[in-house]
């Protein structure tokens, strides 16, 4: 049976990618995966050049979008984060859904907080892929937990792998 691919935020694996060289394992994801569906693991950050170890970055309010900067340094990664997306994007057409590491300012689904307010955002990733594959179920590790929305978010999946 072909497998249906889905995109998963590289730390979620086991892979020690994060910015302290750890991983975020996480179980609920392995399972669903199981034998029915294959993991395309990405790392944006790692892809992007930014080294493991490496500073954390943080989303900073902007004009009209947030922007990524190191939180000690204030390096500004938000073009190179864009420009990554572009181009990853393209390569991801197989995938039938994603599942992203929550509260990430790069991968998180919509719950990453900016620096000094009060609201929340998606990571740069994250938002890229959703504006670029508006039809594709997304979720993150914190939102498999419910039943529902992993249930449901499995139906999707599997819906859009036909
Ligand atoms: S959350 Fe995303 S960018 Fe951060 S380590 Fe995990 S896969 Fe990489």
């Amino acid at each position: 049976m072909k497998k249906i691919k889905i995109g998963v935020s590289s730390c979620l694996l086991g892979e020690r990618v994060r910015y302290d060289g750890e991983c975020k394992r996480n179980q609920t994801v392995i399972d669903l995966l199981g034998q029915r569906f294959e993991a395309v693991p990405v790392c944006p950050e790692v892809e992007l050049g930014m080294g493991v170890p490496r500073e954390a970055v943080q989303l900073v309010a902007g004009d009209l979008a947030p922007y990524m900067v190191g939180i000690e340094s204030g390096k500004d990664w938000t073009q190179a984060m864009t420009d990554f997306s572009s181009q990853k994007l393209q390569a991801l057409t197989c995938l039938s859904g994603f599942i992203f590491k929550s509260r990430s300012p790069s991968c998180g689904t919509g719950n990453v907080p900016l620096h000094h307010e009060q609201e929340k955002s998606a990571g740069l990733f994250a938002q890229a892929f959703t504006k670029h594959f508006p039809a594709l179920p997304v979720i993150d590790e914190e939102q498999l937990q419910d039943e529902k929305a992993r249930e449901g978010f499995i139906a999707r999946v599997i819906e859009q792998g036909r």
